[in-house]
């Protein structure tokens, strides 16, 4: 019997609740529903003294002998009770629905074991809807069941009797069927090192288990199984690309990387930043592609290296493109690469989406006759007119917020993949990078350039505008300038416009003209606005720049020593970790302050805690990954189809690196699984869903 058979098959589905299985959980085949593990189990290990009961505790198990049965109410509200004792105690069970099963089969004198919820009412202890057992021999020997599995279901298939028990009874029915006929994935090898229970005998623990020992033991088996298989693709993936795909060799290091370095590199390179070009010069001379994921926190140094990247690809006589999620950070971009790339005399254009027509032109003529070897932009870099003859390398900032398909598009103009470098400055914790990036190479910034100091960091509530302001006065009294931001939240833009207004004009009464002046930046400005007002901060003629998110990335004012954020507790913690990064960035002690309001939620107070307490983005991440779970970190929105099923990213990370390890194993000593100890593996593999995974090919 093939695990994939449909669901329908199974005794007692048929097509109309197969369907609605697979449109409620996604259960289309006996395999899926094998996957439908328990998220929670009862305990029903202990059985309590009725005496013993309280109304704080939850659902627990007694077993007592009826006493009583009444009937209380009229049609409507009609309900039963009866009275359960043992010897320690009693307790009222009542009933308000199922009463004519109750009357058949509840009567004074029968002994039962009992299981629910204990509440208060009116100062006496009842169980509402308890479940009833009768006393078997196995029960009073305590041979019962004892973790009863709870499954995710819907109200839908509640109404089809597929509520959690009748799932548990689907699942039973399918191990009648099937046996021990679910087929093993692992090598006997990798069974016996690391003792792991054996693919149906786990199935079959999860769904029904012995004790906690053996259901923890099921449980991680399937864990590691469902990681293993993502890893080996990953890595698979990765090495087939390092040998299969060819990429340009760029041999040399020639006029542009020399002269660069020696004459107009302003300052000298920090080690992590010698590492990582190293490593990208390597990659990129290799004769194969290159797919490097480079992370660096906010301020460490990435452009620079960005820079060096594309500088290798035009001594080799090829071009390079740089592409930005936002029109801002494109043109930040632009503005830092343009200073060098004009020193160095290569040529060098901007593409936006509010590029003008005329400079479209410019560029596509530049492009056709190898005239324009750097342009920078937007996506608009993917509209079809813009086509780069010798295209060798690609670097996309930011890479989360550009979707799967684009980064194709790229990759698709030309016959030869161009070299790949993708720069995040949202950090990702190791963990979840394995199983995000797990194909691409990964380089890590970790080193800030010298003379930084950690921005100091407050949280303040708002009722303490008025030090804030005094605060911030001083600063401008330094020469310093200053950044105050607010959150812009789609559902409630239009609030947060106002908000944005109102707290432009309290600043500009604040910190009067002409001695005071402030800028103010959102989405709701032409760009030619925008562009015009952070000019004039940039240059200094502006003390205070007012702005939603806009300025979030890409936004180089060394000067700017404050950032006031306000509402920071509408913001989720690698966006703030991002805001604070627009300071700190020249010699002087810098500061974050975090305005919120008095109420604020749990989660809220630990991200104000963590920013106060540290400035390691990788710590934050770490942080915000056990907060929000893995599927709303910036940068991993793809999670979502991930598709993980049992392992979680957040509680399993042990298991993942245990899987990681195990995979890196059996490739090194059997890269394409071709030994027939291995064959299990590959089957698998091969049968796996490629579409599945498909989340995780970056470019
Ligand atoms: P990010 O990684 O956030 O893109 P940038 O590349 O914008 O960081 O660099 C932040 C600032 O640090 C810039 O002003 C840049 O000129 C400066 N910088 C980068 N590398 C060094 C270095 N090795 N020494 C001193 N300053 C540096
Ligand atoms: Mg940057």
């Amino acid at each position: 019997m093939s695990l994939d058979t449909p669901i329908e098959f199974l005794k007692g589905i048929g097509p109309e609740k197969g369907a609605l299985l697979k449109k409620e959980l996604g259960i289309g085949t006996f395999e899926d529903l094998l996957m439908h593990i328990p998220f929670r189990y009862v305990d029903k290990s202990s059985i309590h003294r009725i005496g013993d009961l309280n109304e704080m505790m939850p659902f627990c198990q007694v077993v007592g002998r009826i006493d009583s049965v009444k009937v209380i109410g009229k049609a409507g509200t009609k309900r039963v009770t009866a009275i359960l004792s043992d010897d320690s105690g009693s307790i009222e069970l009542v009933w308000f629905k199922g009463i004519p099963w109750v009357q058949k089969f509840i009567h004074p004198g029968l002994e039962f074991l009992v299981f629910g919820k204990p509440n208060e009412f009116k100062g006496k202890l009842n169980i509402i809807h308890p479940e009833l057992e009768t006393i078997t021999k196995e029960v009073s020997l305590g041979g019962k069941v004892k973790m009863q599995p709870v499954y995710s279901t819907t109200e839908k298939l509640k109404a089809k009797n597929l509520d959690s028990k009748g799932i548990s009874r689907l699942l039973a029915t399918l191990f009648e069927k099937i046996g021990t006929g679910i087929p093993e994935v692992f090598p006997a090898y990798m069974l016996n090192k690391f003792k792991l229970m054996p693919r149906g005998k786990a199935f079959y623990e999860v769904h029904f288990p012995t004790n906690m020992d053996s259901q923890k033991a099921a449980e991680n088996r399937l864990k590691l199984e469902e990681l293993l298989f993502i890893q080996l693709k990953l890595l698979r993936l990765h090495n087939i690309r390092r040998q299969e795909i060819k990429g340009h060799a760029f041999g040399k290091v020639g006029h542009y990387v020399n002269t660069f370095y020696k004459e107009y590199l302003p300052f000298e390179l920090t080690n992590a930043q010698k590492r990582v070009i190293k490593e990208i010069r390597q990659d990129m001379g290799s004769g194969m592609q290159m797919n490097r994921l480079l992370q660096g926190d906010v301020g460490s140094g990435k452009t620079i290296v960005a820079l060096m990247a594309m500088l290798i690809a035009l001594d080799n006589g090829m071009e390079a493109c740089i592409m930005a999620p936002t029109e801002i950070l494109a043109t930040q971009h632009f503005h830092s690469i343009s200073k060098f790339t004009e020193e160095l005399g290569i040529p060098l254009k901007l593409l936006t989406g509010s590029t003008k027509k005329s400079v479209r032109k410019e560029i596509q003529t530049g492009l056709a006759q190898g005239t324009l070897p750097v342009v920078i932009g937007t996506h608009a870099l993917l509209e079809n007119w813009v086509s780069f003859p010798k295209l060798g390398l690609v670097v996309i900032d930011e890479q989360h917020r550009f979707g799967v398909a684009q980064r194709s598009t790229m990759w698709k103009k030309n016959d030869i993949p161009p070299h790949i470098l993708v720069m995040t400055a949202t950090p990702i914790p190791r963990t979840l990078a394995m199983t995000l990036y797990g194909d691409l190479d990964v380089s890590v910034i970790d080193e800030m350039p010298p003379g930084r100091k950690d921005i100091q960091t407050r949280h303040v509530f708002e009722t303490k505008r008025l030090e804030v302001f005094g605060f911030i006065r001083k600063q401008i009294e330094l020469g310093r300038q200053v950044y105050v931001v607010y959150p812009l939240i789609e559902e409630s833009e239009t609030l947060d416009y106002n908000n944005l207004m109102a707290g432009f004009e309290a600043i500009e009464r604040e910190f009067p003209r002409p001695k005071y002046q402030v800028s103010i930046v959102h989405g709701r400005m032409a760009s030619a606005d925008k562009e015009f007002e952070m000019q004039r901060f940039k240059k200094g003629d502006t003390q205070i720049l007012v702005s939603t998110t806009v300025i979030e990335v890409g936004v180089d004012v060394p000067n700017a020593t404050v950032m006031v954020i306000e509402s920071a507790e509408k913001f989720g913690l690698s966006q703030l970790h991002q805001l604070r990064g627009r300071v700190g960035r020249g010699g002087n002690q810098s500061y974050c302050i975090l305005m919120t309001g008095w109420k604020l939620s749990e989660d809220a107070k630990i991200r104000m805690e963590t920013m106060v307490r540290t400035n390691n983005g990788f710590e934050i991440s770490e942080v915000d990954l056990n907060l929000r779970g893995p599927g709303d970190i910036a940068g991993t929105q793809q999670s979502g189809v991930m598709g993980l099923k049992i392992a979680s990213l957040v509680t399993d990370q042990r298991i993942l690196v245990a899987a990681r390890n195990i995979a890196t194993d059996i490739l090194n000593d059997d890269p394409t699984l071709a030994k027939p100890e291995n064959r299990v593996l590959l089957e698998r593999l091969n049968q796996l869903d490629v579409e599945r995974m498909n989340w995780s090919v970056i470019s």
